[in-house]
């Protein structure tokens, strides 16, 4: 029998001109708009313990990353060297635009409509508005941030459909990357677009982050978080790269929507069972005020480092393969997951490894779970140790040169 429908929500098409979409939320789906939360514990914890980069906190686990990068095959490493060469002048763009002033004066009219077709227009699949939330701002971006910037464009960028279906391959990593490098383009015109407006603006992402951007995505009623740790919007999951625009224009803000999707990932859970790191947790927690599926950076880093940053999360995703319409309708009439069980959607290879179906997983050697955590400054300085103390008898071994190598590479870490 089918389920008893709660509320709908009603959302625009991926580009300007489609039609609207209008998703069932079944009753026994509902929750609350955007995330479960307290407030007060957001607040305590981002004040006590403040959120950092993880450029920053985890800079040892990241140059494993690109470590790796290196060591993959010729496709991969060309993939990655011309990505990372793309991307230098993007991010110094993005890092200016808040010194930029703007080129008209303001109307004082409501600029929302303006910018999100305009968005739409350049095409970014998702636009929405919301207040920046201070809480989420990094630690070492405190003092980079203006402050007088107080609302944030959300924007979601789709990458390519195919593509991704491979993940994790050197195709799917140009889906994500090449999404990157296109909203370069996208964003310096519509950096100018608010610009001339009358407003100020501060990019951030692609690639350069003051803060995490899910929140703030949930907040503008973009879409909700996923048992996979990403924002699941409406259209394409987590399929889309996601991107901010600070700015004082005048604008109205999105609400927050319960899509059903926080209590749907109980019921469905394939990325939790499809994991090659069993890096994603069944449960539900509290952590930092809100209530989440806890993923695990110690086990899932290291496959993202040494499997073209991994994804399966992402590509096994009914939301993204299918749409949420698809798959709330699908709830809706039979109680059951679209896609769920097949090897359409849970089916994944791992380079250099095998392909892996519904119910089977990859095995992995406890040394591919190595890696380096905290600051690249404080492992090296525990390497050195270890190496002194591995060598402290051994007259051959050139201390000096051990010195020299130690200092060299603390200098290239900072
Ligand atoms: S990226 Fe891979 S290892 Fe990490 S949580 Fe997703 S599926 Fe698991
Ligand atoms: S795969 Fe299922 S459980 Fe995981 S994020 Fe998507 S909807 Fe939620």
């Amino acid at each position: 029998m089918p389920k008893e429908i709660g509320h709908y929500v009603t959302r625009p098409g991926r580009r300007l001109g489609d039609a609207e979409v209008t998703i069932p939320v079944p009753k026994d789906l509902e929750t609350a708009p955007g995330i479960p939360s307290r407030d007060e514990d957001i607040s305590f914890y981002t004040r006590e313990y403040p959120l950092e980069s993880l450029a920053v906190e985890e800079s040892a686990a990241l140059d494993h990353m690109l470590d790796q990068q290196k060591r993959g095959s010729p496709e991969a490493v060309k993939h990655y060297e011309a990505h990372h060469k793309a991307m230098e002048p993007l991010d110094q763009y993005v890092r200016e635009t808040g010194t930029l002033e703007p080129t008209a004066e303001p109307t004082g009219d409501d600029v929302t409509d303006a910018i999100r077709r305009k968005a739409k227009e350049l095409g970014y699949g998702e636009v929405g508005f919301t207040r920046f939330d201070h809480r989420y701002l990094y630690l070492s971006q405190k003092r980079v941030l203006r402050y007088d910037l107080p609302h944030v464009i959300c924007l979601a960028y789709e990458q390519d459909y195919e593509k991704t279906q491979a993940t994790p391959s050197v195709q799917s990593e140009e889906a994500h990357n090449g999404s990157y490098e296109r909203m370069g383009a996208l964003t310096r015109e519509l950096v100018e677009f608010v610009r001339a407006l009358g407003y100020h603006v501060q990019a951030t992402g692609p690639s350069v982050n003051y803060s995490p951007s899910i929140p703030m995505f949930v907040n503008a009623g973009l879409g909700q978080l996923g048992a996979n740790g990403q924002l699941l919007s409406p259209l394409f999951g987590s399929w889309s790269r996601l991107q901010m625009i600070h700015t004082d224009a005048k604008v109205t803000y999105d609400e927050p929507v319960d899509y059903g999707i926080h209590a749907l990932c109980q019921v469905c859970q394939v990325c939790v069972k499809r994991c090659p790191g069993r890096a994603l947790m069944r449960e539900k927690v509290w952590y930092r005020g809100v209530e989440k599926n806890p993923v695990s950076f110690d086990r899932c880093h290291p496959i993202v480092s040494k499997y073209l940053s991994c994804g399966v999360c992402m590509k096994v995703c009914p939301i993204g393969a299918y749409g949420m319409k698809a798959v709330m309708d699908h709830y809706v009439q039979t109680g059951e997951i679209l896609g769920k069980g097949t090897h359409d959607l849970e089916g994944y290879s791992l380079p250099g490894k095998d392909y892996y179906g519904p119910d089977e997983l990859p095995r992995f050697t406890e040394e591919e779970f190595y890696m380096p955590r905290g600051k690249s400054e404080d492992w090296i300085l525990i390497e050195f140790r270890n190496k002194l103390m591995a060598t402290k008898d051994d007259p051959t071994v050139d201390k000096d040169a051990m010195w020299d190598e130690f200092q060299e590479k603390v200098e290239s870490a900072i």
